[in-house]
């Protein structure tokens, strides 16, 4: 098919892009089957490759939530599926795959863009979490070695962020797959996936078995020991997300048979703390075996199951990683806001109006917006999507907290939307954190959103903007917002009726009402900056102690990370328990040893 000794070489020039591993090079390469014309089917592709190149906006299906589509000439159109003696070629698998590199959508859709490849999928998912569409969904891609699977089956390649022996995906890829396959699966009609440990069941699929795997029809690794340790998992999210039965990938718990460590556990160690903590990670699905051992498999899961929970990722377990892992303990209670920050639970229908009457916009308009905002969020600020609550593990107010206090990083890319406008894409959830900071406020802070709310709304979405102003009744506002402002699934003539009822009744409750409210944040018109001291939770205190450790988080038995000197003066910007976390970012200290300044 193609000469091994030249390979990299020539994918350097196509890609531009140096150092792909042989790995990566042999997955994207070649994804047809060994019974197959291979030549005749290379030979159709570049024909094809100049219709593609000739005409790249052609109406292919993808997915409505890709970030881009790099079309790939490596393809059967399905319904020739009889010429290639497949019978079954109605979208009913899914087949996740690893690209066995950290390649960019963009270098992956440049090798499938070659049809001298012989390789393709459907889609392509990078570190980054952003989803690329190579092959429309109407079309066989040359991805798993079988073209009774990739017939019947919609291919996804996803970037590994470390490579042999593990394979890992991150964060962001995880939680964009799992977006991705809830869309193939409702817009194909599969009301759920189906997950067998057994290689005949899926290539046969047995029990409406829908999940393969490449190395079930080809001689590779593909999917790599740490997608095929969480497909049960990942079969559970997806089904989740769909509304259906969620099959538990392990058995309920019962009691961990091993005596729970005392202190922390690091990589490498042996023994029956290590088994405590596999038994433990395997009541979350991750599938360890139970052997006393801390190699990768488990430094791995630790490091994933950590990244979940909002914990420092450092792959040891530390007590924090211990009791988080232990079940049986009471999740440690949700951090306090920083002071100046109103609660998130508040009713804010009436500050909103007043916000937006105080803009100088109409009622219509004012009703328009906060109607549609109320069915996005409750016009609760801290509000996060509720599937998300599901698959990132945390409450809206865990969330808001490990956002806020840095441990969750993945606030932008996470897809998950937040806030009063349900803020989802990652540039305009971006925009909101850069804000946050810039304030230096709780991302939850309603005075925060109101403004960046305004803000984008003069700016980004001026349309919207406007039309508020002129809007010559409630249902015209409330369509305005519905369809060009939050557009989302549902726009059906229901949707916007519902809306509209909606958006009424706040015209009936607050037309015609006195402005009550005062804003922290006064015009926005204004340079944003920090504006308003009494919102902002920030202050600085001299250090007493000789030395004052510290730590990790807001406890003596948290580990020392630095310690500050007798004299010297830091910044404070959220208080627990007597703990006051710093501004620098390096950790907690003991208030009680200091003084404020
Ligand atoms: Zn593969």
């Amino acid at each position: 098919m193609f000469k091994k000794d030249k390979p990299i070489k020539e994918l350097e020039l196509i890609t531009g892009v140096e150092n792909i591993n042989s790995e990566a090079l042999e997955e994207l390469s070649n994804g047809l089957g060994d019974d197959e014309d291979v030549e005749n089917l290379i030979a159709l592709a570049r024909q094809r490759e100049e219709i593609v190149g000739a005409n790249a906006n052609n109406n292919y299906i993808f997915s409505p939530i890709c970030n881009k589509i790099i079309p790939s000439p490596n393809y059967n159109p399905r319904i020739d599926a009889v010429k290639y003696g497949v019978t079954n070629n109605k979208i009913d698998t899914i087949t996740i795959h690893h690209m066995a590199g950290n390649l960019t959508v963009e270098t992956c859709g440049k090798i499938f863009a070659n049809p001298s490849r012989g390789g393709s999928s459907n889609y392509g998912i990078g570190t980054d979490g952003r989803i690329a569409g190579y092959v429309g969904e109407e079309n066989r891609a040359w991805t798993s070695s079988s073209k009774y699977n990739d017939f019947r089956a919609v291919t996804i390649e996803v970037a590994n962020n470390s490579l042999d022996p593990n394979w890992t995906v991150s964060e962001a890829a995880l939680t964009s797959l799992y977006n991705l396959l809830v869309d193939i699966c409702q817009r194909n009609g599969i009301k759920k996936l189906i997950w067998s440990d057994n290689k005949n069941d899926r290539v046969n699929h047995i029990n409406g078995c829908n999940v393969t795997y490449h190395c079930d029809f080809g001689n590779t690794q593909c999917p790599g020991p740490y997608f095929k340790s969480i497909m049960p998992n990942i079969v559970a999210v997806v089904n989740n997300l769909l509304g259906g039965a969620t099959p538990q990938p392990q058995p309920a718990p019962t009691v961990n048979p091993y005596k729970k460590p005392t202190a922390t556990v690091k990589s490498g160690t042996k023994g029956e703390s290590v088994k405590w903590i596999q038994w433990q990670l395997n009541t979350y699905g991750y599938g360890l075996a139970v052997d006393g051992s801390y190699g990768p498999a488990t430094t791995t899961a630790v490091k994933d199951f950590q990244s979940k929970k909002g914990l420092p990722v450092t792959g040891n377990c530390d007590m924090n990683t211990i009791n988080t892992l232990d079940n049986t303990v009471q999740p440690t209670p949700k951090p306090t806001l920083p002071s100046g920050t109103p609660d998130p639970y508040m009713d804010f229908s009436k500050a909103f109006w007043d916000f937006f009457r105080s803009l100088g916009m109409p009622e219509y308009g004012v009703a328009g917006l906060i109607g549609n905002i109320a069915c996005e969020s409750a016009i609760r600020p801290n509000n996060l999507q509720n599937s998300f609550e599901n698959t990132l593990k945390m409450d809206d107010d865990q969330y808001t907290a490990a956002v806020d206090n840095g441990r969750y990083t993945n606030f932008v890319n996470d897809g998950a939307g937040y806030g009063l406008a349900q803020w989802t894409y990652s540039s305009r959830k971006k925009g909101l954190l850069d804000f946050a900071k810039q304030c230096k406020m709780s991302i939850c802070n309603i005075n925060l959103q109101l403004t960046y709310l305004a803000q984008e709304l003069q700016t980004k979405y001026k349309g919207v903007w406007d039309g508020l102003f002129t809007a010559k009744s409630v249902v015209e506002a409330s369509n305005i917002v519905l369809l060009q402002f939050e557009r989302p699934q549902d726009q059906s003539v229901t949707a916007q009726q519902k809306r509209a009822t909606c958006c009424q009744g706040y015209y009936d409750k607050f037309k015609g009402s006195v402005i009550t409210t005062t804003f922290p944040i006064p015009g926005i018109n204004q340079t944003v900056g920090v504006t308003n001291k009494s919102e902002v939770c920030s202050y600085p205190v001299k250090i007493t102690a000789q030395l004052l450790n510290v730590r990790e988080d807001a406890g003596l038995e948290y580990e020392v990370k630095t310690a500050y000197r007798k004299g010297t003066v830091h910044s404070i910007i959220e208080e627990k328990n007597g703990w006051g976390r710093l501004e620098d970012g390096k950790g907690w200290i003991n208030l009680k040893y200091t003084k404020k300044v």
